[in-house]
This record gives structure tokens, sequence and C-alpha cells, in this order.
């Protein structure tokens, strides 16, 4: 038989814990009931546990005080935070401190069941490793900026464009690529260029939302994803981006915007219609944004 795999659930309402429970055995874990998380955080030190599952809204430890915990007790292990979708950003907050996901309320046990047999998946990818802390990390976040890099992305977007399948909201990506980076690199320098690049990941991640997820696409592209953000306001974060670059970097961005559901259902579209709206900015002049 295959091996058991444990599975932690950090809940004190009964009627989510039982939810979880009954989903999670259903898809053959051994799941572990902690009413509190401190309890969690001893079962942690007792036990291995790829995957942990916890509220977020616990009077004695928030979601990112418990992460930082358990991840001292246990630096592989991938945490789950469970969260109402109207309040993801303190979800999003705790992956900043490296839990590796959220679940939203109220639950769906087809949501539960991708986002954990992903974690798993992932605990495992990397549990052969004698530097784990550092893979774990690697795995995430990009070694320049600081942000997530873009195979997490692609993981992220998953999940969340599933998640809109399940329900009537909405979400808007937005692709930037910085302006003749490559111009600049050539007169400045390599480093200069990487420094730009460090400081472009700052001012993006100070110019949104904690629950709007910043990434780092690739070279001088990047890709944030704005969480129940229809096209309308995504064109305010825009212009808010560009202006905030024009202010602090001695360069410009062109931004593409793309929605769901209004201009994709689907990951590779969405992110084409994206790419395609940026290449429009470009085109227009660069130093813009456009609405797929
Ligand atoms: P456009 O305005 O059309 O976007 O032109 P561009 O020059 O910004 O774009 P292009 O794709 O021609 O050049 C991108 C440059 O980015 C070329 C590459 O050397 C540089 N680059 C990619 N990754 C890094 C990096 O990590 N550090 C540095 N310093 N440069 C990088
Ligand atoms: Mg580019
Ligand atoms: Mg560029």
């Amino acid at each position: 038989m295959q091996q058991e795999i444990n599975i932690l659930v950090v809940e004190d309402d009964s009627a989510a814990a039982g939810c979880l429970e009954s989903t999670l055995k259903l898809a053959g874990y051994h799941v572990w009931l902690a009413g509190t998380p401190q309890e969690g955080l001893e079962f942690l030190s007792l036990n291995t546990f790829p995957v942990v599952i916890t509220e977020l809204r616990s009077a004695k430890m928030n979601g990112v005080q418990f992460t930082r915990q358990a991840h001292k007790i246990s630096a592989g292990t991938n945490i789950l935070v469970l969260t109402p979708y109207s309040f993801v950003g303190s979800a999003i907050e705790a992956m900043e401190e490296g839990a590796y996901g959220y679940i939203t309320k109220p639950l769906s046990s087809s949501e539960i069941r991708i986002v954990v047999e992903r974690a798993v998946e992932r605990y495992f990818l990397l549990s052969g490793s004698k530097d784990k802390e550092f893979l774990v990390d690697l795995a995430v976040r990009d070694g320049l900026t600081g942000l997530f890099n873009r195979r997490y992305f692609n993981e992220l977007i998953m999940i969340e464009v599933d998640r809109l399948k399940r329900s009537p909201a909405t979400l808007s990506v937005l692709m930037l690529d910085i302006d003749n980076f490559k111009n600049y690199n050539d007169t400045q320098g390599h480093q200069a260029g990487d420094i730009l690049l460090k400081d472009a990941a700052k001012v993006f991640k100070n110019s949104v939302r904690p629950s709007d997820i910043v990434c780092r696409y690739g070279g001088e592209e990047f890709i944030i994803i704005l969480p129940q953000t229809e096209k309308k306001a995504a064109t305010i974060v825009a212009e808010r981006l560009r202006v905030q670059v024009g202010l602090y970097l001695p360069t410009t961005v062109s931004i593409g915007i793309a929605s769901v559901p209004e201009d994709a259902r689907e990951i590779s579209a969405l992110i084409e219609k994206a790419d395609s709206a940026l290449y429009q900015a470009k085109a227009a002049g660069k130093n813009k944004w456009c609405a797929a």
C-alpha cells in the first residue's frame, strides 16, 4: 500500500473541520484535527506533515504568525490558509511569509482536492533535497527581485482561474514590460540594469494592494494578478503603476490588461490577451497601458 500522507487541519469551527476531514479522507489522506494553532504546532513537532491547512482569524495567532512558527518547526511543510474570498488579502499576506496558498470559504470539495493535491506534489518534489528551506524558496521566488517567479505564477493563476469557474467573481492580470531596457543595459551596464529591475519590483509592490500578486515573468517582464478586480478597476491600477514608475525610476513601463471572464476563461487565452494588449501599448509609443 502507498505510504500514508498526513494532513493537519487547524480549525476551531467544527462544521468546516468536518467538511475538510471528510473530503480529505475520501481523497485518501490521513487527517489530523487541531482546535487551536498552538495544538497544531505541537502536532507538527511530533509528526511529518506535507500539508497544513489553517484558519486565519484565530484570536491568538494570525496566519502570518502561524506560518512563521510552523516553518521554524518544519521548513518543507506547505501551509494553506482558509479564507473567505472577500478577505483574500490576508491570505496573500500569509503567502508573502511563506504560506503556499489558500482555500476559500465557503468550502468546495473540488477546490480542497485540487489545492491540496498540488501542495502534496510540491512537498514530495522538494523533499529529496538536503537544503530544503533554500529550495522551497527557490521554487517560488525570483532570486534577483524576490518576487514570486514565473513557475509559481503558473501554479497560482491555475488555482485562481479554476476558482472563478465556480463563482461569479472576476480577476484581471497586468502584463508589464520595461521600456527600452536593452538600451539602459547597454548604456548603464548590466549591473545597473539589475538594480533597476530590483527597484521596479519594489515600486510595483508598493503601488498595489497586499492582495495583489506581483511576479517576475522573465527578463524585464512582470505580471500582476489582481484578484476580484474587474477591468475598469484594473485600468486604474495600471495607470497608477505607470505614473509611479515615471516618478521613481529612470525609465518607463508599458502595460497590457486582460480580465476573466470578460476577455478569456482559460489561462493561455488570458495571457495571450494581456500580451497582445501590451504589444499594442508598445506599438502606440510605450509608457502606456492598453486593455484587451
Ligand atoms: P521594449 O521597449 O520594446 O520593451 O524594448 P526593450 O529594450 O525593453 O526590450 P528587449 O526585449 O529588446 O530587451 C530586453 C533586455 O532585457 C535584453 C536583456 O539583456 C535584458 N535583460 C533580461 N533579463 C535581465 C536581467 O536579469 N538583468 C539585466 N540587467 N538585464 C536583463
Ligand atoms: Mg520584453
Ligand atoms: Mg522591454
